[in-house]
């Protein structure tokens, strides 16, 4: 079965994978590298997450593909629970940044990037994938782990039945700050301060020495704002935002000057309520929808909603 896969993120990556051997499969992200929010960026020599910065295990089929990151050195536990909160449960890394660990997942891959897909419509027999330069992938299958609105969107003239519920479904909102500085930080051992994230008190809902971390050879801290901070300043001024997140981060930069400061945006952060499937399976026309949204959030729900993506695409065959 020719299978497109729509989305190099963790959930497309881990999809991909299942399938790959037994299937044609493509991934397409129109992005410059794979990973989506498992992001690291260099800014000079610095190297900071600037998605998601940790991730923990609950279930078994995480736990073996862990097992392999840990053996291979591709992934570390960072910590056990952060300044103050340690509560014994490992905290896991990509060992080069978060984004290895999609690098390694698309290895052996057929993986496109900087490939956005415009368009997805169904043909007599199958699917074709319009990406924006008017090249078009013919497919038998298609899994689409976008944040679900974009999926909804690029299967708006597919005519299919996709539960308004669904594709409504919101994201938080994340304003991040990047700052590479001259020396040490002063955040806390082991690297990482997590507040709740939903506390409009705080400007921060998670802070990450990165040279603590292990992931940058140089001082480079990321500030992740809470919700409520992000979607309150979300129509700010790039530069206004960087001179407010920046005041805001003195306690944790110290006596530190800082040499480059970068704001990021991320308008689908995270899913506001998860869907209670997996994954959404159209079978008569060999459609999934998958991601984060599915399989509860974060990084475990996008790997087991991939998982479920390609189980479904194994029982149309
Ligand atoms: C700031 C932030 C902090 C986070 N912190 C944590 C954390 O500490 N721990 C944790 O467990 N999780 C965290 N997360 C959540 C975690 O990163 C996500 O749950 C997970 O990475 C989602 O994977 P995904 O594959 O579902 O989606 P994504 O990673 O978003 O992948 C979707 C992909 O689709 C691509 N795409 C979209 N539209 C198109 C198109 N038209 N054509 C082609 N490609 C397209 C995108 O480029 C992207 O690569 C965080 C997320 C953010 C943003």
């Amino acid at each position: 079965m020719r299978v497109a896969v729509i989305g190099a993120g963790l959930a497309g990556l881990v999809a991909a994978r299942s399938l790959h051997g037994d299937h044609d499969v493509v991934v397409l992200d129109k992005g410059p590298s794979v990973g989506g929010r498992l992001a690291t960026r260099r800014i000079g020599e610095a190297r900071l997450d600037h998605g998601a910065q940790f991730f923990t295990v609950r279930g078994a089929a995480l736990q073996a593909q862990v097992d392999d990151w840990l053996e291979r050195g591709i992934a570390r536990v960072w910590c056990h629970g952060f300044a103050g909160r340690a509560d014994g449960y490992p905290r896991y890394c990509g060992s080069d940044g978060m984004n290895s660990l999609a690098k390694d997942l698309a290895s052996g891959l057929d993986h496109r990037t900087n490939q956005m897909v415009f368009m997805v419509r169904r043909t007599e027999d199958g699917w074709d994938v319009v990406i924006d330069d008017g090249s078009r992938i013919a497919a038998d299958a298609v899994i689409l782990t976008c944040p679900v609105p974009q999926s909804w969107a690029l299967l708006a003239q597919a005519e299919l039945a996709i539960p308004e519920e669904l594709f409504r479904r919101a994201y938080h909102r994340t304003i991040g700050l990047l700052t590479v500085l001259d020396r040490p930080s002063a955040v806390p051992s082991p690297g990482g301060v997590q507040f709740d994230a939903d506390d409009a008190s705080n400007a921060f809902g998670f802070i990450a020495d990165n040279q603590a971390k292990g992931v940058s050879p140089v001082p480079a801290v990321t500030f992740h704002a809470t919700q409520p901070w992000s979607t309150e300043h979300w129509d700010d001024d790039v530069a206004l935002l960087r001179t407010l997140l920046l005041e805001r981060a003195r306690p944790w930069i110290g006596e530190a000057c800082v040499l480059d400061a970068q704001v990021k945006k991320w308008r689908f952060a995270g899913p506001v309520d998860p869907w209670v499937d997996a994954c959404w399976v159209e079978a008569e026309h060999q459609v999934v929808l998958a991601g984060d949204l599915f399989a509860g959030p974060k990084f475990e729900g996008a790997f087991n909603s991939g998982l479920a993506a390609a189980a479904a695409v194994v029982g149309f065959s």
